[in-house]
């Protein structure tokens, strides 16, 4: 073992990078304060915990996630192929028995000579010393956070988003429900709850007239528009929750053989079936409200909540401002950020800034060259994003076709077809199809 780097935080991205840099044939301190000082939303102290959903997104190629998701199998990722082994039927989405799998990625971490895992809550960036990647993730110690504003000489951002409830398998009256995925795609892995347009126009009356956690007053209240609160959609038309995350399109009803007016998903949360998720229904309703509120759907009568949906803090440095390419500081080359901290939202993007900023901090203790990931790549695409774009709006950010350059205008594949949608499809097989030629490309490069 040669040298040493010392990550910070053992969530998706810090045990991602430890292992890239573990695997180049580095010594690694991987330092991470739970159990001892849990946050809000952990609720355990195994490594690289997903602290609220647990889909890791599409598989479909077609899609960003899925597109994400191959680039990050090609680097190597450590966290998927662990994923792998712990997924839960889910038709089209990947999703996983959360707890299974972090207490795996906990075992496997440990049993590594040459990754020293260290229970500490690191409050001073000062206490290390050499080569360190910061990935302490949207919940990073107040402690720590203060401290780190030495670094990025201005005070962190943050915002937030909030969690969706768990709900106990045993207490659902599945009679009352039915399984389909919509359009009948894949496997029929969720489980719906019909709501008619009379019990529909109730349950959205319930849910914006009551009461939500206090903000406090420090608190500016910024959502992350992918993780909006189940309330707050509803606050912004009746009709808003039919038409996104209530939409019943392709979940007919075998009771009935109708489509519904609106449709309630659960998701199967873990590999024994025991606990279901709301499906989009992150909330900031004070616990006893959803639990009056939800227990009036059908079916969830005597719902026993695990989990309550709730709202927390999300830690991120302006990344315009503070970092390079290779996610390193501009002011300290020997400072790295990744995971939700460095300014990239999302499980697959946080594990893959990890594994990026993992191989750059090996090649730097190795003296090799730092070789940037080419824009055309989905993760290079992402990092290009979040180390250019505007810094005074900046905002944790997902991967998304749009972020990829577009193809060449003058491509005959597309100018001959008439059906959009089609076409949309195919641009985004065409980008996938650059971004992983040229992901291989670059694999090739540094590998050399
Ligand atoms: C409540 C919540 C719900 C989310 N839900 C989703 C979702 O459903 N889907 C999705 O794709 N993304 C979601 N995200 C966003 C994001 O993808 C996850 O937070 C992801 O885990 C980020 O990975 P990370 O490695 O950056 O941080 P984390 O996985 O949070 O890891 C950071 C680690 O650092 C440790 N740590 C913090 N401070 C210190 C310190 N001072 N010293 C030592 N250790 C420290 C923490 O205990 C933690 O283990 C959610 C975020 C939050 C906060």
């Amino acid at each position: 073992m040669k040298s040493r780097v010392s990550v910070i935080g053992a969530g998706l991205a810090g045990v991602e990078a430890a292992y890239q840099i573990w695997s180049r044939g580095i010594e690694v301190d991987l330092y991470e304060m739970r159990p001892n000082r849990m946050t809000e939303a952990h609720q355990t102290g195994f490594l690289a915990e997903m602290v609220c959903s647990n889909s890791l997104g599409s598989t479909d190629m077609s899609s960003a996630s899925g597109l994400l998701k191959e680039e990050l199998k090609r680097l190597g990722s450590f966290f998927l192929s662990e994923a792998e082994k712990t997924r839960v039927p889910a038709g089209n989405s990947f999703s996983v028995d959360r707890l299974k799998l972090s207490e795996r990625i906990t075992r496997s971490i440990r049993s590594k000579s040459g990754i020293n895992l260290i229970t500490k809550e690191i409050r001073d960036i000062d206490e290390i010393e050499g080569t360190v990647i910061i990935a302490t993730g949207p919940l990073t110690s107040p402690d720590l956070s203060e401290s780190l504003t030495r670094i990025t000489l201005r005070k962190n951002l943050f915002f937030f988003d909030a969690t969706s409830p768990i709900i106990r398998s045993d207490s659902i009256d599945f009679s009352k429900l039915y399984r389909a995925s919509r359009y009948n795609k894949g496997a029929a892995d969720f489980v719906n709850i019909p709501l008619d347009k009379e019990s529909y126009d109730e349950f959205v009356h319930e849910l914006t007239n009551t009461e939500t956690v206090a903000e406090k007053e420090f608190e500016k209240i910024d959502f992350f528009e992918y993780c909006l609160p189940v309330e707050e959609i509803a606050r912004r038309g009746n009709q808003s929750l039919a038409f996104g995350t209530l939409r019943p399109v392709g979940l007919e009803d075998p009771k009935t053989n109708t489509i519904p007016h609106a449709v309630v998903q659960l998701r199967q949360d873990d590999l024994r079936s025991n606990f279901y998720q709301m499906v989009g229904f992150q909330t900031r309703l004070k616990q006893k409200e959803q639990k009056r509120i939800f227990r009036s759907l059908p079916g969830l009568g005597k719902a026993q909540f695990e989990r309550y949906g709730r709202m927390h803090r999300n830690t991120y440095i302006n990344a315009p401002l503070i970092i390079n390419h290779f996610f390193q500081c501009k002011t300290r080359d020997d400072v790295f950020f990744a995971g939700q901290i460095c300014g990239v939202e999302g499980y697959v993007e946080s594990t893959g800034s990890g594994l990026i900023a993992g191989i750059y901090a090996a090649k730097k203790i190795l003296n090799e060259p730092l070789i940037p990931l080419p824009e055309t790549t989905a993760n290079g695409a992402l990092i290009h994003y979040i180390t250019r774009s505007d810094w005074k709006n900046f905002k944790p950010t997902r991967f998304t076709f749009g972020l990829l350059r577009e193809l060449s205008e003058n491509n005959s594949l597309f100018s001959k077809k008439s059906n959009k949608k089609m076409n949309k499809r195919k641009k985004k097989e065409m980008k996938a199809s650059v971004a992983l030629k040229k992901l291989d490309e670059w694999l090739l490069k540094i590998s050399n």
